[in-house]
C-alpha cells in the first residue's frame, strides 16, 4: 500500500473518498465518507453476503485479503477506532484461510465467525452479534461507537486511498444464464450487455433481478450496473420470486383483508423481532386489513422493518407478504412527515433467540433457487459494449452535477459528474474510454471508443 497511514487524518481521508466516489457497494449507496466519525472505536468489516447466490464478497476478500486489511487499518488510525472485526460466515471457508493467513500482520484486527444464517448481515443485527451493543431503534450504528463497511466498499477505499476512483462494480451474474460468473462490469454498462458476458441467457424473456432474490427489484435489461449493483440474477418470467417482486401493495391488500388468519408466524420468524426491535409484522397486518384502525405505536413499530423478506418468502402460509406492505405503510408516513420514533429502547429477545433464524441454505430451496447455487467464479473477462451510461443519482444524497459536454473526450477515471457542494454527494468518473454522446441530470452517456 502506497498511502503513508500515519499522515492520513480523519478529514484527509473523508476528502479522497468523496473526491474518488466511494459510496456503499450495495445497499442505498450512502456515501461512505459520512460514515466516518472520530466517535467509533470499532470498525467492522461486512463479509456475511447474505442474499442468496451472491458470491462477489467473500471472492473480493479472498482474492485481495491484504489491500482490503490495510484499509481498515487506515480507516481506523483516522478515525481513531482501536478494534476492527472481520465478520465473515465461516462456510465461506476460503475466504476464511486467506483472512487467517494474513490477519497476523494485523493485530488491531480480529477474525470473527457467523452461522450460515439469513439476514446476520443486516447492519444492526450483525452489530449485536458482534458487539453486544443494541442500536436503539430509529439511530444509527455510530450511536454505539460503531462503523461497518462491507467488503467491496472497503476495497475502494483501498483503491481511493491510492488515487483510484470507483469506475467498476464488482457483480454476481447468476441464474438462468449460460456461465454464472462475477464480472467487474464498467459503471453504465446495460444489464443485458453484462449478462452477455455471463454467456447470454438460457431461457426466452428472462426477468433480471438485481441485487438479490430477498431485497432485491426487478429491472429492465436496459437499465444500468450502479455502484450498489451486487448481482443480476436471470429467472424465468413466472419463477415464483419473480411474481413475488412484481406483486402490487395494493392487490396484497385485499389479499391480506380475506387471508389473513392472525397465526403470528410473520412475528415469531421476523429477524427483528427476534432481538427485541418494537416490530410486530401480524399486528400491522391487523391494522391494514382493518381499514387503518389500530395502535398507532404499532404502526410506528414499522420504522424498525429492515425489509429483509423474511416473513414474506419464509414465514407467512397464506403467501402474504408484510414486508410489502410495511414498505408501502413506511413510505405514506415518511410522505406525511412521520419519521422514526426515537428515544424508543428495544425490548428483550425473544426466548431461544437461535431458533428464530433461518437457515440459508433453507432459504434457498424455499425460494426454489437451489439450482441456481452453483459456483460463479471471478472472471478476468472485460465486458465489453458500444456505451454506457454513467448514472449521477444512484446513491443517497445530492446528485453530482454534469462537468462535460458532449463531443468531449475521456478516459477511464476522468471526472465526469461532481459532487454537489456543500451537500451529501460524491464525484462521478468515466467508467470507458470514449466519447461523451450525451449529458442529462440523471446521466453521462459515453460511447466506447
Ligand atoms: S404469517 Fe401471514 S397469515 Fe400469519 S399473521 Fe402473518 S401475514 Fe397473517
Ligand atoms: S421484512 Fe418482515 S421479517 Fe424482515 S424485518 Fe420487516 S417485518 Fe420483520
Amino acid at each position: 500500500m502506497s498511502v503513508n497511514i500515519s499522515e492520513l487524518t480523519i478529514e484527509s481521508v473523508k476528502s479522497l473518498l468523496r473526491e474518488y466516489g466511494v459510496v456503499g457497494a450495495g445497499g442505498a449507496g450512502f456515501p461512505t465518507y459520512a460514515k466516518l466519525s472520530d466517535k467509533a472505536d470499532t470498525y467492522i468489516l461486512n463479509c456475511a453476503e447474505c442474499e442468496p447466490l451472491l458470491k462477489l464478497h467473500r471472492q473480493l476478500l479472498e482474492e485481495h485479503t491484504r489491500e482490503i486489511l490495510s484499509a481498515m487499518r487506515a480507516v481506523m488510525k483516522a478515525i481513531g477506532a482501536e478494534r476492527g472485526i472481520v465478520a465473515i460466515k465461516k462456510h465461506y471457508t476460503s475466504t476464511v484461510e486467506a483472512v487467517e493467513a494474513e490477519i497476523g500482520d494485523f493485530p488491531e484486527l480480529e477474525i470473527k465467525l457467523m452461522s450460515a444464517v439469513y439476514p446476520s448481515g443486516d447492519e444492526l443485527l450483525l452489530i449485536r452479534n458482534m458487539t453486544g451493543r443494541v442500536v436503539a431503534p430509529g439511530a444509527l450504528p455510530i450511536s454505539v461507537g460503531v462503523i461497518v463497511n462491507n467488503v467491496e466498499t472497503v476495497y475502494n477505499v483501498w483503491r481511493a486511498l491510492n488515487g483510484a476512483p470507483v469506475t467498476h462494480k464488482y457483480v454476481t451474474v447468476a441464474g438462468e444464464v449460460a456461465e454464472p460468473k462475477t464480472l467487474l462490469a464498467p459503471l453504465g454498462i446495460s444489464l443485458s450487455d453484462l449478462v452477455k458476458s455471463a454467456g447470454g441467457a438460457t431461457v426466452e424473456d428472462p426477468a433480471y433481478l438485481v441485487g438479490g432474490p430477498m431485497m432485491g427489484t426487478v429491472k429492465s435489461g436496459r437499465d444500468a450496473v450502479t455502484k450498489t449493483t451486487n448481482a443480476v440474477i436471470l429467472l424465468p418470467g413466472n419463477h415464483q420470486v419473480i411474481l413475488g417482486r412484481r406483486l402490487k401493495s395494493g392487490i396484497m391488500l385485499r389479499r391480506a383483508m380475506s387471508a389473513c388468519c392472525q397465526c403470528h408466524s410473520c412475528t415469531d420468524l421476523c429477524s427483528r423481532h427476534a432481538v427485541g426491535y418494537p416490530i410486530e409484522p401480524h399486528m400491522i397486518m391487523r391494522i391494514l386489513s382493518n381499514g387503518g384502525h389500530g395502535d398507532r405505536k404499532a404502526v410506528l413499530g414499522s420504522f424498525s422493518c429492515s425489509g429483509c423478506g423474511i416473513c414474506e418468502t419464509y414465514a407467512c402460509p397464506q403467501g402474504l407478504s408484510p414486508r410489502l406492505l410495511i414498505a408501502e405503510l413506511k413510505a405514506q408516513a415518511k410522505k406525511m412527515g412521520i419519521s422514526a420514533p426515537e428515544g424508543v429502547s428495544t425490548g428483550e429477545p425473544v426466548r431461544d433467540e437461535k431458533l428464530h433464524r433461518v437457515s440459508t441454505s433453507r432459504l434457498c430451496s424455499r425460494l426454489g433457487l437451489k439450482k441456481y447455487d452453483v459456483p460463479a467464479p471471478m472472471s478476468e473477462d472485460v465486458p465489453v459494449c458500444k456505451r454506457v451510461r454513467v448514472p449521477l443519482d444512484r446513491f443517497i444524497g445530492a446528485p453530482a452535477k454534469p462537468c462535460v459536454n458532449v463531443g468531449d473526450d475521456v478516459k477511464v477515471g476522468d471526472a465526469v459528474g461532481c459532487a454537489c457542494e456543500r451537500a451529501l454527494s460524491v464525484n462521478v468518473h468515466a467508467s470507458v474510454d470514449g466519447r461523451v454522446s450525451a449529458v442529462t441530470d440523471r446521466f453521462i452517456e459515453i460511447a466506447c471508443r
